[in-house]
């Protein structure tokens, strides 16, 4: 299968003709460049996130997953600016052309891409190890995107979903005979949810933001240097899922706290803000939970029981 045909068969869907897969594509996929018209009076929000084999997933996952991996990873970066994703690109490095896997790969992407209404607008494809780049442009509009570095003390420190869950789930992956539960915690490694109608409804009302994908408590570090401030938290209060809690036993508050994948959101909203926080979160599908409070000072402190806890410094890092 030849480059042309392999673009035009799994990546151009132009054909569709569907304006709500379109909006403000002026030129799409099929030229040397797309061309892209904003809508006045909003900002840009631009992030690139490229994933590969053997580094961020495992190989032998199914090719759907690595399709819904690349978007939903960049998808979560503009969560948690409180951007609303519109257009990506994909430079995607393959192997070979096995059409049967481009396939189910692309219909991951576009999958998780009409969920959220983003269009694919161009990219590259290349002969090399498996991976893919993907480079996602959306909106906000001015002075409303959520930055790292808005945490004050007093703030109360918060996240989405069940940290903890992926890494258990990429640990499970081999497993040969798995129960409900390892299919479940398989299923959050795999097809990690981002956050965008969340983090959207956190603009003006979160005072710090970022995504978890190296781990909580080394993610939250990132955003407490970028505030200034320290925190104290209470590792009891995490939301650990039921299956964390009885596949992991022991272990749980270390993977939720250490494990990486999750692509939560973790924030800090003002105490005078958290009644609003619990309004506008009342009918979201995932749970948020507090974790904590900024201090000021440069110390974290977590707790569990009452005991100071030490975090393991296990982040992956690449270099
Ligand atoms: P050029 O050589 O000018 O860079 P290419 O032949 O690489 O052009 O690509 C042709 C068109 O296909 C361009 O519009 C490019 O953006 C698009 N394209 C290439 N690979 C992909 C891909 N994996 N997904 C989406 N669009 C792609
Ligand atoms: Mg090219």
């Amino acid at each position: 299968m030849d480059e042309r045909t392999l673009i035009s068969t799994f990546f151009d869907r132009q054909r569709d003709r569907r304006p709500d897969r379109q909006a403000g594509v002026i030129l799409g996929i099929g030229d040397d460049a797309a061309v892209l018209r904003p809508e006045p009076g909003f900002d840009l929000v631009l992030a690139t996130d490229s994933i590969a084999e053997g580094t961020h997933f495992p190989p032998g996952i199914p090719a759907a997953a690595v399709g819904h991996r690349c978007l939903a990873v960049n998808l979560s970066d503009l969560a948690a600016m409180a951007a609303e994703p519109a257009w990506f690109s994909l430079a995607l490095s393959l192997p070979e052309a096995d059409p049967d896997w481009i396939s189910k790969f692309s219909r991951g992407l576009f999958a998780l891409a009409d969920r959220f209404g983003v269009a694919l607008v161009g990219g590259d494809t290349v002969r090399g190890p498996l991976g893919a780049t993907v480079t996602i442009l959306g909106r906000v509009r001015p002075d409303r995107a959520v930055k790292r570095s808005g945490a004050r003390p007093g703030d109360g420190i918060w996240v989405t979903g069940h940290p903890g869950d992926a890494v258990a789930g990429r640990l499970l992956l081999p497993e040969v005979a798995p129960g409900a539960e390892v299919i479940a915690l398989r299923q959050r490694f795999l097809y990690p949810e981002p956050r965008v109608h969340e983090g959207i409804a956190l603009a003006g009302l979160a005072s710090a933001m970022l995504d978890v994908s190296d781990g909580l408590d080394d993610d939250l570090r990132k955003l407490l240097v970028a505030s200034g401030v320290g925190a104290e938290l209470d590792a009891g209060e995490l939301p650990l899922s039921d299956e964390l809690r009885s596949v992991r036993g022991g272990e749980a508050v270390e993977c939720a706290l250490t494990g990486g994948d999750d692509y939560e959101l973790c924030f800090t909203v003002a105490a005078s803000d958290e009644a609003r926080l619990r309004d506008v979160s009342a009918h979201w599908k995932v749970a948020v939970t507090r974790i904590g409070t900024i201090v000021a000072g440069s110390e974290v402190r977590w707790r569990l029981h009452g005991q100071p806890l030490t975090i393991p410094d296990s982040t992956f890092r690449h270099f």
